[in-house]
C-alpha cells in the first residue's frame, strides 16, 4: 500500500466504496462522481501510479485489466448497446488520482468527443 494514495486506502479497505467486483488482483467500483448510469473504476490491487510506468512484464495485468471490464459491461447490461473505456495518463491525459485505472462508461448515448 503506498500511503497516502486513495485507491490504496480503497483497496485496504480504509475508505468505503460501492465495489461491484473483486479477485486477487483487481477491484472495481462504482465512482463517487458517476459521469454515466453506470460508470465503473477497475484498478489492479498493486499500486502502479499509471500507464506510463507499466511494464512489459505486466501485460498480462493489462489484458485481464481490459477483460474485466468487458464482463463488467456485459454484467451491468449495457455491453450490446456500447460502452467506454477511458484510461487517463498524467496531468495533460486529465488523471487525477495517482493509481492506474480504468473506466467504464455507459447506459447513456456518450459524447463523440475526446476531449
Ligand atoms: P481520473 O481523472 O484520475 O482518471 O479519475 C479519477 C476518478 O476517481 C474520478 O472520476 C473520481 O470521481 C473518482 N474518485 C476519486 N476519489 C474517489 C473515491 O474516494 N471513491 C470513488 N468511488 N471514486 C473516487
Ligand atoms: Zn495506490
Amino acid at each position: 500500500m503506498t500511503e497516502g494514495c486513495i485507491f490504496c486506502r480503497i483497496v485496504a479497505g480504509e475508505v468505503p466504496c460501492d465495489i461491484v467486483y473483486q479477485d486477487e488482483d483487481f477491484l472495481s467500483f462504482r465512482d463517487i462522481s458517476p459521469q454515466a448510469p453506470t460508470h465503473l473504476l477497475i484498478i489492479p490491487k498493486i499500486h502502479i501510479v499509471s500507464l506510463a510506468q507499466l511494464t512489459e512484464e505486466q501485460q498480462e495485468l493489462a489484458g485481464r485489466l481490459v477483460i474485466i471490464a468487458k464482463k463488467l459491461a456485459e454484467k451491468e447490461g449495457i455491453a450490446e448497446r456500447g460502452y467506454r473505456l477511458v484510461m487517463n495518463c498524467g496531468s495533460e491525459g486529465g488523471q487525477l488520482v495517482p493509481h492506474l485505472h480504468l473506466h467504464l462508461i455507459g447506459g447513456r448515448k456518450l459524447g463523440d468527443g475526446l476531449g
